[in-house]
């Protein structure tokens, strides 16, 4: 098979005429004649994040002004050229201006939402355009005809047209997740190098094994080839593009030469990231700290609590926990996301350092659970950026239950830390009626008393409470009002952790729900309520985001 050579570019934003005048040029120069360009990201105006795009109604959508002269014939797209959308903007220009075969003029064609196309007679491109959430969605937003989500029917799609073919190059917008495992010199401007990237496009690169893989970002960055366990590619090169407009001379655009046939190098390349394990003795800790925790009966899991009352669940447990010792070299924590035990259909949304989920069992209709993304034990020990992220959500939150239930929300953490092990911290969230705002904090009281503990207000978060040292056990409470309280707890005898639950079901005169065991819904009904609530919060978080990041990347 002869060699082709192939231009690929980031978004491209509406900046036709500068992409095009540089192809032209890069044409010409010694490494041309090119013979076909692949466009990834928002390819008709700048990309921004989903929470501060501004849609457009359909009826205003008008063809850009710098594609008129393409389109009417007086100007000619250099080569042809392939593109993936991003936006539901996108999707409103490609409605209204591309015909059925997705072509706007000649060379410029839209490549669809997602497939597998053969180019230059034998070159397999498969793409996803659009964004994938995490956790995936079945379906995307009926009421909205131009909603651009990537579903789960879709990535199968992709994985299923793949199949005993070759994909030399990968489309997408967003960077599968885990791909800087192994990476030795991270760039320092990315943040949270292991929260980059999406679990969806990461299921699509690691089962179709391409031998390029094309993303995008506001910068460029080409990762080392990783070995992909492919007998086909051998290893799939990921390159992520920077946008067409950048002003900072970010690389967009990327020349290759590409030779299916030529024999594979693979010295250079990493391990699969994919496969990433953790350093050894890092693994047996965690093991150690699961057999520890499998054999704590007492400590109820509120989120992946799965002890249920049948003799079938009971069995269902033990069978459960044996496997976990058997392999519990690879088992991980319930509450980090990369876990294969976080069980994703509880979860409501992520946000840039902590994360919404269902509590399993909840005490109320609503009962939520601020987790966070760090495997860190308590809202104590995060760091300023992770707790201002935190406090963000509760801020979100309370402003939601607000406005959506006519309700007010109290929040606790119960921090005992155990030795030698680090626990995962959250925050549960409890939506009460508005009537009983005002008893919340008598109600606390009068159970501290019981038990020997008094809570104090905090009132400067620095000095009362970020001063506790990491071992301190501790009670917290974010009353209705946003006001804060906490108890040392005593160190020489256990907690009941149960304490805040009880206090709630005595506040709401709802004692049959003290234990979560008596709570939990069937799998089906939990399904409808989580999703029910994702479909109304997701928009008005969305709109109340803060701290955005620049990008859509980061879970
Ligand atoms: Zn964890």
């Amino acid at each position: 098979m002869e060699s082709k050579k192939i231009l690929v570019c980031g978004d491209v934003g509406g900046s036709y005429q500068q992409l095009f005048k540089r192809i032209e040029t890069v044409n010409k120069s010694n490494a041309g004649p090119f013979q076909i360009l692949l466009c990834v990201g928002s390819f008709f105006e700048p990309f921004t994040p989903t929470s501060q795009s501004v849609s457009v109604e359909f009826d205003d959508i008008q063809l850009p002004a710098e594609l008129v002269k393409y389109c009417n014939g007086e100007l000619t797209v250099p080569i042809p050229t392939y593109f993936i959308a991003y936006t539901s903007n996108d999707a409103k220009y490609i409605a209204k201006f591309t015909d059925e075969n997705g072509s706007l003029c000649k060379n410029l064609h839209y490549l669809g939402k997602s497939g597998v196309k053969t180019l230059l007679n034998d070159i397999n491109v498969a793409f996803l355009s659009g964004k994938v959430d995490f956790p995936v969605k079945e379906e995307t937003n009926q009421d909205d005809l131009f909603d651009m989500t990537i579903t789960k029917s879709e990535i199968k799609q992709v994985i299923d047209s793949s199949i005993d073919k070759r994909i030399d190059i990968l489309l997408t917008n967003q960077w599968p997740r885990n791909i800087l495992h192994y990476v030795e010199q991270i760039p320092n401007h990315i943040k949270h190098p292991f929260k980059k990237g999406m679990d969806g496009i990461k299921e699509v690169s690691d089962k179709i094994k391409p031998a390029y893989h094309f993303s995008k970002d506001s910068f460029y960055l080409q990762r080392l080839p990783f070995l992909n366990n492919s007998p086909l590619t051998k290893v799939t090169r990921f390159l992520s593009l920077a946008p067409v407009y950048n002003d900072k001379k970010e690389k967009y655009l990327f020349a290759m030469n590409y030779q299916p046939d030529k024999e594979i190098i693979t010295t250079d390349a990493t391990q699969n990231p994919f496969e990433f394990k953790q350093p050894e003795e890092q693994q047996q800790q965690q093991a150690l700290k699961r057999q520890r925790n499998n054999n704590d009966e007492s400590s109820g899991n509120f989120f992946f609590g799965s002890a249920g009352d049948s003799q079938y669940q009971k069995q269902q447990n033990r069978q459960q926990q044996q496997l976990r010792h058997k392999k519990n070299v690879d088992v991980n924590c319930w509450f980090c996301l990369s876990s294969p035990d976080v069980d994703s259909g509880l979860i409501v949304t992520v946000s840039s350092e902590n994360y919404l989920a269902f509590a399993k069992g909840g005490v109320v209709e609503n009962h939520l659970l601020i987790v966070f993304i760090e495997h860190k034990p308590s809202y104590v020990s995060l760091e300023e950026s992770e707790r201002n992220d935190v406090d963000n959500m509760i801020e979100i939150l309370r402003e939601y239950f607000n406005k959506h239930h006519d309700q007010d929300i109290v929040l606790f953490e119960r921090n005992v830390p155990l030795k030698g092990q680090v626990s995962h911290g959250h925050l549960q969230v409890i939506p009460i009626p508005k009537n009983l705002a005002s008893s919340v904090k008598q109600e606390f009281d009068q159970h501290a008393d019981q038990v020997n503990i008094q809570f104090n207000e905090v009132k400067d978060i620095n000095a009362d409470l970020l001063h506790l040292s990491q071992d301190s056990s501790y009670f917290f409470v974010i009353l209705p009002d946003g006001s804060k309280m906490y108890s040392l707890l005593p160190k020489d005898k256990p907690f009941d952790y149960q304490f805040g639950r009880r206090v709630i079901v005595d506040l709401l005169k709802t004692p049959e729900k003290l234990n979560w065991k008596d709570c939990v819904v069937e799998k089906e009904k939990e399904k409808l309520l989580v999703s029910g609530f994702r479909e109304s919060f997701q928009p008005f978080f969305d709109n109340h985001k803060l701290n955005n990041d620049s990008n859509d990347n980061e879970q």
